[in-house]
């Protein structure tokens, strides 16, 4: 597999196959905004669902949130994003166009060479106004980030949910930056998603369990199928760390255009419980009945972004293949990740076909994110399949009516097996759970 792909590849696929699409394309698209397709919207379900999965339903010291975008202007007072969420934007005097300053290298425009002016700050977040009278409307900002959500909620989460410490609140949600400089396709944005865990630890055990969070969500690439090599940590500097960060580390993960962010993980220590308790006057500590002691926890934050984790599965699964002397796409993903699970594909439109391809759908669309598809060759058909990254796809032949037996194809060794049709949805729960191709003695094995 190439250990880098083209952008405009992976640009071009999700264009070509329904996963994302220029948003407000028909009038001329609006900079760096995507819209994501029929494909694409299963996808990204599937990355949200793994994440949730993995950090709130399969352990018992996390519960979830669901906070609104719009916040009371007091918070982002309190946070520090009003004066320290900001960029040192500067402006060519020749071609005005904005750059970050501390994202290019040399003097001048990176675009024309001109002169550039002095820096100044620029403050990322997105203002609105909140009323129906504008001049008494007041002003409110859209979140940048949805982890303010979660601790102006610490106190009502600790007293509702009988959790003792340590305890994590994650959230997925959508946040807004006026960044720059966009870009690189769904790396950088304007609107994206966030998926947030805070995990409030007692002071004194941060250490240790920001080493912890580090390493479980580097191997939660890794068991999504992206490839270690791809991957690296990358621990902040002191001059890099962001106002409220006590130390840092990004994984960052080989894009087309270098190694860069995928997610942070941030030591945010009290900062946050503390300046919201100074602001807002109520007092957000924790009590440890057991040990009878209080205190202010302290907080560690995976930090990641759906739409690039999205894009990083994307280019990790991009693979250009010849297949009997013919080239084919590929999105190996991983079987979780993969927009559609099966594809019932009869070989022909025939009408003695159609019944039991029918059948044989209805039987799987209930348990399995399923596509039916008859139109075209079947080369094709397969063609789009594996281009989109379906697992499994069950064709339908004339051999079917007379044995009601199907073949299902894997999408990565091209391997084929006869099942009967009343096994079919063991079988195919069996293989996305992770059963190897060719062990189960039901069924005979037939050569691609
Ligand atoms: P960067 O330095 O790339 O702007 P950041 O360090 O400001 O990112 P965080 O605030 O740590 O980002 O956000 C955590 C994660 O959210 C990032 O690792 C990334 O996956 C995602 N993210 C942040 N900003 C954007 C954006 N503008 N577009 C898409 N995803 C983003």
């Amino acid at each position: 597999m190439p250990a880098k792909v083209d952008m405009d590849k992976i640009v071009s696929l999700c264009k070509r196959r329904g996963l994302i699409f220029p948003s407000s394309e028909i009038y001329g698209g609006l900079a760096s905004c995507w819209d994501y397709g029929p494909m694409g919207v299963e996808l990204k379900r599937n990355v949200r669902d793994a994440w949730w999965k993995s950090i709130v339903h399969e352990r018992d010291d996390v519960v979830g949130l669901d906070t609104s975008i719009m916040m009371h202007p007091g918070v982002w007072a309190a946070s520090g994003h009003i004066d320290s969420f900001t960029d040192p934007l500067v402006e060519c005097k020749s071609c005005h166009l904005r750059w970050r300053a501390d994202a290019i290298e040399g003097q001048g425009c990176p675009k024309c060479g001109g002169e550039l002016t002095e820096p100044r700050m620029f403050n990322l977040m997105f203002k609105t106004s909140m009323g129906p009278v504008e001049e008494e409307a007041s002003t409110i900002y859209l979140r940048p980030e949805t982890a303010q959500g979660i601790f102006v909620n610490f106190d009502n989460v600790i007293t509702t949910s009988r959790k003792k410490l340590p305890l994590g609140i994650a959230q997925i949600g959508k946040s807004f930056r006026n960044e720059i400089t966009t870009g690189n396709f769904i790396f950088r944005t304007r609107e994206f998603e966030h998926m947030e865990l805070e995990y409030f630890v007692k002071p004194g055990t941060d250490e240790e369990w920001l080493d912890y969070w580090v390493k479980e969500r580097f191997d939660w690439y890794v068991k999504l199928g992206v490839r270690k090599e791809n991957l690296r940590l990358r621990q902040h500097g002191k001059d890099e760390l962001a106002h409220y960060a006590r130390d840092c580390h990004d994984i960052e993960y080989l894009f087309p255009m270098g190694w860069s962010e995928l997610e942070g993980i941030a030591n945010r220590g009290d900062f946050d419980l503390v300046q919201h308790a100074k602001h807002s006057g109520k007092e957000l500590g924790y009590y440890d009945a057991e040990a009878g002691e209080k205190y202010v926890p302290y907080v560690i934050e995976p930090s990641a972004g759906v739409d690039r984790s999205v894009l990083a599965f994307l280019i990790d699964a991009y693979d250009e293949e010849e297949v009997e002397g013919e080239k084919r796409t590929v999105l190996h993903l991983h079987r979780s990740l993969a927009p559609i699970k099966v594809a019932v594909l009869p070989l022909s439109r025939n009408e003695k076909l159609t019944p039991l391809a029918k059948e044989v759908f209805n039987k799987l669309c209930p348990n399995f994110v399923t596509d039916y598809d008859d139109s075209q060759s079947i080369g094709r058909r397969y063609r789009r399949q594996d281009e989109i990254g379906t697992p499994f796809c069950v064709t339908i032949d004339f051999e079917s009516l007379e044995d009601k037996q199907v073949t299902i194809r894997e999408r990565d060794s091209l391997a084929q097996i006869r099942v009967p049709t009343g096994e079919l949805n063991k079988v195919i729960e069996a293989k996305l759970k992770g059963e190897a191709f060719d062990v189960s003695p039901l069924w005979a094995t037939r050569d691609k």
